[in-house]
């Protein structure tokens, strides 16, 4: 496998001129067709898609070593009609990076032997230590593959057949790297965490110096930004599709944050008080240990007591999009042409307290497109988990089939299994079509909109897996909605051909003139 940095020469003008007017040009159409919907302007916004609609693939490097680098991108293209490869580049996370998660089959291609004891993460790109002078996290290097750089390795095989190459970097860390300890959260009684702090100014230099490092010192198309994170209210009541519920480590009280609530006025001890009452209330929920007025209304009435639990939960959120909009900074002011995106989590589509926690809008001005998770396969069981969570704490006294009716209702998901079939049924093709739409009405235009598709992402044994079927259905859903194009998530390692077949067929019959 080549080893060499790739050169800046081999940038053509044209190419980035193009894509600079396509983004422009198909923002403008995506405003003025969603504000008027008038049958020509939607038939040239269609047109335009047709014409360059970015079909994309998150990939490892372990599938390039495993498989070979033009064997992976004669598959990609071939059978999935990629145009454009999000390379794992940072991520210490089994998600985006690695073999297929231990416990779940391996897929028709690859080594089929698990990568648990050899696999590390970090950095896969060769480091360039000026660019974090201001951080100690300077030793981030993955060590699987020795000094393999596999952002120089496969870009240059990728521009010879002019596919896009993004590096996909993810806030995923491991406790033994060097520094990790230092930028570590500090939970509500004050013990070290495994995640890092986004106010530490540490890990604010890390982000912008590695996304600096990659965009100057290789010719790719830009950036696709993973921070998965909740904020400590989500955490504490478990809000979400994540098994775990541990109201007693949430975060963050470290100094920095410390520093940035008192710019703002909120009360630390008031902070804190909040959220050991409520860590109370959690625990004591988990056990049906019912308040005389019920979990629902003593849930409300502390948060009515304690503002502060809501102040210190958007100040996770502040510290989260900071860190958003340095990236997308540090990366214009590299070349204005490098394209950012931000990954949003699935979270996002099925929890109504964390959509009101954020507007597309909003973190739309400071990206270029967003991946927005429409997994509906794996959706259906996740969305299962975040009812039964929310139905162990504040919602208890409701049983979970008719509170996941009501949060239909809420969150427009009309016509989907019912709770005791939808861990089976997985989420509808209409699913990934409604949430494609949300987001292209929601951005109003001023960022691209490129659903991920669920190919093959492991579930529990009962529960949807993936067929051809499924992925054609989801792929043409999320285009015929008006998608920018799609991301086929969350890697190549744990999809099956059959699949990505699958979903190239979609994309032709999608995109045919
Ligand atoms: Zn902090």
């Amino acid at each position: 496998m080549k080893r060499n940095k790739s050169s800046l020469s081999e940038s053509s003008p044209a190419s980035l001129t193009s894509r600079r007017y396509f983004l422009r040009d198909s923002a403008v159409l995506a405003a003025l067709t969603t504000a008027n919907p008038i049958p020509g302007l939607a038939s040239l916004h269609a047109r335009e898609q047709t014409s360059a609609s970015m079909i994309g693939i998150q990939v490892g490097a372990v599938s390039f070593v495993d498989e070979g680098v033009e064997n992976v991108l004669d598959n990609l293209q071939k059978r999935g009609g990629v145009n454009t490869i999000f390379l794992t580049t940072f991520t210490y996370g089994r998600g985006l990076s690695g073999r297929q998660i231990p416990g779940h089959p391996f897929p028709d291609h690859g080594s089929q032997e698990s990568d648990e004891k050899t696999f590390h993460g970090g950095n896969y790109a060769t480091i360039h230590p000026e660019f974090y002078h201001n951080t100690v996290l300077n030793n981030t290097r993955a060590t699987e593959f020795g000094d393999l750089d596999i952002v120089a390795a496969v870009l240059p095989a990728a521009r010879k057949r002019e596919m896009k190459v993004f590096c996909s970097v993810e806030d995923q860390w491991r406790p033994d790297v060097p520094g990790v300890s230092d930028c570590a959260e500090i939970d509500l009684y004050g013990r070290k965490t495994n995640s890092l702090c986004l106010f530490n100014p540490d890990v604010r230099s890390f982000w912008t110096g590695l996304v600096t490092d990659l965009c100057k010192s290789y010719n790719i198309d830009g950036i696709l930004f993973f921070n998965e994170r909740n904020g400590p209210l989500l955490n504490s009541l478990g809000a979400s599709h994540f098994q775990q519920i541990n109201s007693s480590r949430v975060t963050c009280f470290c100094e920095h944050h410390q520093r940035a609530a008192r710019q703002q006025g909120i009360n630390l001890e008031r902070a804190k008080q909040g959220y050991q009452k409520l860590d109370r209330l959690v625990q004591s929920s988990l056990k049906g240990e019912r308040p005389t007025d019920g979990y629902f209304v003593e849930f409300q009435r502390l948060l009515l007591q304690y503002p502060e639990i809501i102040a210190w939960d958007r100040l996770f959120d502040q510290g989260k999009h900071e860190v958003l909009g340095e990236v997308y900074g540090a990366v214009k002011s590299v070349r204005e042409d490098l394209q950012v995106g931000f990954h949003i989590e699935h979270v996002n589509s099925f929890n109504p307290f964390f959509r009101a926690t954020r507007s597309y809008e909003e973190i739309a001005s400071s990206a270029d497109f967003f991946k927005v998770v429409t997994y509906n396969n794996c959706g259906g069981e996740r969305y299962v988990r975040f009812i039964r969570n929310v139905c162990s704490t504040i919602f208890r006294d409701v049983p979970p089939q008719e509170l996941m009716q009501f949060n239909n209702h809420l969150l427009n998901y009309d016509n989907e299994a019912p709770f005791d079939q939808l861990e089976t049924a997985g989420l509808s093709p209409d699913y990934v079509s409604r949430e494609t739409r949300r987001a292209l009405e929601g951005v109003k235009g001023k960022c691209l909109i490129l659903p991920g598709i669920d190919i093959g992402i492991p579930t529990s044994p009962n529960s949807r897996k993936a067929s051809p079927d499924d992925t054609y259905a989801a792929t043409l859903a999320a285009l015929r909605a008006g998608a920018n194009g799609v991301i086929f998530s969350r890697k190549y390692s744990e999809m099956k051909l059959e699949n990505l077949d699958a979903a190239g067929r979609a994309v032709r019959e999608a995109l045919k003139p």
